[in-house]
């Protein structure tokens, strides 16, 4: 983790943290997961925090697979759409693998995930995720896309109003008021060059 800005972001919900990693066709220029050994730092960095996750290419393309359905789903439960029939059977199907393990620790009574994790068991619990969400009403109502014209991150809204705009308040929603205040002091610019007496 030597990088000064991160490579991906985490807004709190695991399936839309995966699918916002980047992308096939149109998202293709910010894909974050070209090489095994990026899912395997994604693994690590992200909710699940597991160490030594050992990804070949024949399962980074399979993770692909998953994110494309995961994103397409995504942005229908954003659109309020139906979803896809084939996109459905790609979560339904990475769904079915055996999920991840979790055991409690009879001291500290938290979960940690048995080790060793296979990637098939990850994808598993991606998917899964993503299927929670999508049958949950409450819970696909809250998919949202970031309104920050350079970012347009889908994330996942757990705000208590559910009215959050933005995937991060500090990254986006500052840039967004910055935006606002500089485009406010341009307006009242001109209204100065238009109305030079007004201006005191
Ligand atoms: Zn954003």
């Amino acid at each position: 983790m030597t990088d000064s800005k991160p490579r991906w972001r985490f807004v709190g919900r695991l399936c839309l943290d995966f699918a916002m990693t980047g992308g096939r066709g149109k998202w293709a220029h910010f894909e974050r997961l070209g090489r095994p050994q990026d899912l395997r730092d994604w693994f690590l960095q992200g909710p699940l925090q597991l160490d030594d996750v050992g990804v070949d290419d024949d399962e980074l393309r399979a993770a692909g697979d998953l994110r494309e359905a995961i994103q397409r789903v995504a942005f229908a439960l954003l659109a309020q759409q139906p979803l896809a029939r084939e996109h459905v059977a790609v979560l339904n199907t990475f769904a079915a693998a055996p999920p991840i393990v979790r055991a409690l620790d009879p001291q500290t009574q938290t979960l940690s995930i048995t080790t060793p994790v296979s990637v098939e068991a990850l994808l598993s619990e991606l998917a899964r995720d993503a299927l929670a969400l999508a049958a949950d009403p409450q819970a696909r109502g809250r998919v949202r896309q970031c309104q920050s014209p350079d970012c347009q991150l889908l994330f996942f809204d757990d705000s208590r109003p559910g009215k959050r705009r933005w995937c991060s308040a500090g990254r986006c929603g500052d840039r967004a008021r910055a935006r606002a205040y500089r485009a406010r002091r341009a307006v009242r610019g001109n209204e100065a060059v238009n109305n030079p007496e007004e201006e005191a």
